[in-house]
């Protein structure tokens, strides 16, 4: 009777947990979603140009197609060249709108199989118009051997997006020449590293755990959400995330996700000469 009553207390305990679990998990995702939103808006205007400017475009090339076309010998080889332009523009436009729409998503994807490369070159290019409105260079080191990763892509993706949009904060009074921001993967045995480092303001004095509190800031403007909601989603992976201070000044955040297939390690160059700008790309 006594073992009944409490084996019965233990079900119900256990159902009560597994429905905490998944409404916590629930509001992790809710949470999660609307920090994207918060985010995009911080890129807001440098994200906007990235459309606006190849719509304009669309409109100046279709009105000298107009006036080709109105012209009695029609040049086709100048159309040609005309709508091959247009065509690019379009896709340019579209491409962005694409990434805008995929990190606006209200969309639990789950994981999928992805190159990490591609994942953070898509992030950066979302940030482009951005840092170049800042002066600020964003290089791609991708240094990792297998770049094949399994996870929610969007949720990660927002990771990097984050560690991004505060590193260029972090430089607003760096000196024009210093402003970079690196972005490198490197294999650390059976995980991944994806390395954002910065020539900002750095941590000064304070402990770097303070940074994934939520709530805490010191930007005007700041929510002081964007890192537990990173931390939350790269635990969330089986993963950790650190801050770093830079030799030489500004700051290194480290995110080490695990990923199918261990790869013996690569050691990382952070020299600012090495890797890709992203423009190049
Ligand atoms: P918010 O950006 O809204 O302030 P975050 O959680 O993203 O919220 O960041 C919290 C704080 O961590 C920032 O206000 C800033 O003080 C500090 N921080 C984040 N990234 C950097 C960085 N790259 N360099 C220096 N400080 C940083």
């Amino acid at each position: 009777m006594i073992l009944a009553a409490a084996l019965a207390a233990l079900a119900w305990l256990w159902q009560r947990l597994r429905a905490e679990r998944s409404r916590c998990a629930q509001l992790q995702r809710e949470l999660a979603h609307a920090t994207r939103f918060a985010l995009a808006g911080q890129l807001g205007a440098g994200v906007l140009t990235e459309i606006a400017q190849p719509l304009a475009a669309i409109l100046g090339k279709s009105a000298t197609a107009e006036l080709l076309l109105a012209q009695e010998a029609i040049n086709r080889n100048e159309l040609q060249r005309l709508l091959a332009e247009l065509n690019q523009e379009g896709e340019r436009a579209g491409a962005m709108a694409q990434r805008l729409v995929a990190l606006l998503a209200r969309r639990d994807a789950g994981p999928e199989a992805f190159d990490v490369h591609e994942m953070v070159a898509d992030a950066a290019r979302v940030l482009q118009a951005e840092a170049a409105a800042r002066r600020i260079e964003l290089i791609l080191q991708p240094c990792a051997l297998v770049p094949q990763v399994t996870w929610d892509r969007l949720q990660v993706q927002q990771v990097v997006l984050q560690l991004l949009s505060n590193a260029m904060d972090a430089m607003a009074d760096t000196p024009a020449a210093m402003r970079r921001v690196v972005v490198s993967t490197r294999d650390a045995g059976a995980l991944i590293e994806i390395l954002v480092s910065d020539r900002g303001h750095g941590f000064g004095g304070r402990h770097t755990d303070a940074l994934f509190q939520p709530w805490y800031t010191t930007k005007a403007n700041g929510l002081g959400l964007g890192l537990p909601v990173a931390r939350t989603i790269v635990e969330a992976h089986g993963g950790g995330i650190e801050a770093r201070r830079r030799p030489g000044g500004g700051a290194v955040f480290a995110v080490k996700l695990p990923r199918q297939g261990a790869m013996r390690g690569r050691s990382l160059q952070e020299d600012r000469a090495v890797g890709v700008p992203l423009a190049a790309l």
